[in-house]
């Protein structure tokens, strides 16, 4: 199976013209702007899911997406960066996520902050799940689009990188909503999977410069895993940043719906890697895995069933709130999609029948207060 490359190189800091010197590099190895003509206007999808500073690697680092507006403005394109967070999507809400994440230096590199912040239905009927779906318009405006994402951990998907990154097309507080509309795992991966496959960037970029581990992919702690990667196709870029994170496709319900689509080859040694990426493989970075995938893997028979619930009790994650660390906001409950979660003394308590794990309480927790919990007996599997 012929497949693209994926180029990968060292850069450990976020100085601009340093990253735009690798960055330009690692470009010009997989002739990553083929499809960039002068006159464009490039949309950059990147991730600012939430309000933190650069250097709490919630979001994409502006020296990265500085770095990639000078590479396209030489080029002779126009750029706009944005994405949508888990909040309303309003400008209010994201110039505040833009203030905070230093979105400043997109300015001054001569790009634009998105500020259209209307809505789209998308018709996609080949999809396997996302037949149809609410997108943000502003990449309506854009002749093409580059996913600029961050490697982190993600409490249900396991990795957040270039594919989980194109969910963010999907308009802010909809997107609890998809969760509940996709239970299972393996179907909002598959959903993600579909949206991807929808919008097809022409490039892919992973900021792993500084990486998210443990509780991802809000509240967990930088990883300087000191790797840039670049691909035009998403599903081997996550391969890759899985391989250097120690995570297997098995891990990753999005690399498995990938899989199932036969976007992978079933070796690691047959996707072509340009550059020495064993030497910036993660020692000991924290992962969160959680084995939803097998846990809802039959649940048309009795036994499958009955094996589901013993797998769940045994391995399965769920959110726990650290009392200390809950001011009692109700973000949590007002985010819950299945409504799993009442406020009693001011604390969130969590119906743990209604709970569909798919971890928005922890992801949008503005505290940090809401933990992955795992098993001892997980930790162990996962170990
Ligand atoms: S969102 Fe976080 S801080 Fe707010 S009530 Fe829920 S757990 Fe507590
Ligand atoms: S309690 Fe948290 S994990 Fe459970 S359904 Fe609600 S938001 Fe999702």
């Amino acid at each position: 199976m012929k497949t693209e490359p994926v180029a990968v190189a060292s850069c450990r800091e976020y100085e601009v013209q340093t990253v735009k010197a690798v960055l330009a590099d690692l470009i010009g190895k997989i002739d990553g702007f083929a499809a960039i003509r002068p006159g464009m206007r490039v949309g950059i999808k990147a991730n600012l899911v939430a309000a933190g500073k650069p250097e709490t690697a919630i979001t994409t680092h502006p020296a990265v997406l500085a770095a990639l507006c000078e590479l396209l403005i030489e080029r002779g394109a126009s750029v706009v960066v944005g994405d949508s967070a888990g909040g309303p999507w309003t400008a209010p809400y994201m110039n505040h996520i833009y203030s905070v994440s230093g979105m400043e230096a997109v300015t001054a590199a001569g790009g634009e902050m998105n500020g259209d912040f209307s809505e789209a239905e998308a018709s996609f009927p080949e999809a396997v799940q996302a037949k149809s779906f609410r997108y943000t318009g502003w990449l309506d405006r854009c002749d093409t689009i580059i996913n600029v994402c961050k490697v982190k951990s993600h409490g249900m998907m396991a990795l957040s990188n270039a594919v989980k990154n194109l969910f963010g097309t999907v308009p802010g507080i909809l997107k609890p909503e998809y969760h509940y509309r996709y239970p299972n795992p393996n179907d909002f991966a598959d959903m993600i999977v579909d949206i991807a496959d929808y919008w097809k960037p022409v490039l892919h970029i992973a900021d792993g410069i500084v990486a998210m581990q443990g509780n991802g992919p809000t509240r967990g702690t930088p990883y300087p895993l000191g790797a840039l990667l670049v691909s035009k196709n998403p599903h081997l870029l996550d391969r890759v940043t899985a391989e250097l994170l120690g995570l297997s496709v098995d891990d990753i319900p999005t690399l498995q719906a990938a899989k199932r689509r036969g976007y992978l080859p079933d070796r690691f040694s047959d996707i072509t890697v340009i550059g020495d990426w064993e030497s910036l493989r993660a020692d000991r970075f924290e992962r969160i895995l959680n084995r939803n995938s097998t846990l809802f893997a039959e649940t048309d028979t009795a036994w499958g069933r009955l094996k589901r619930r013993v797998i769940t009790a045994a391995l399965g994650s769920k959110p726990v709130v650290k009392r200390a660390e809950c001011v009692g906001c109700r973000q949590c409950e007002k985010i819950c999609p299945a409504k799993a979660i009442t406020m009693q003394k001011g604390i969130p308590v969590i119906d743990r029948k209604q709970c569909i794990r798919c971890f928005c309480c922890q992801e949008f927790c503005p505290k940090g207060a809401m933990k992955v919990h795992r098993s001892p007996i997980a930790k162990l599997v996962n170990h």
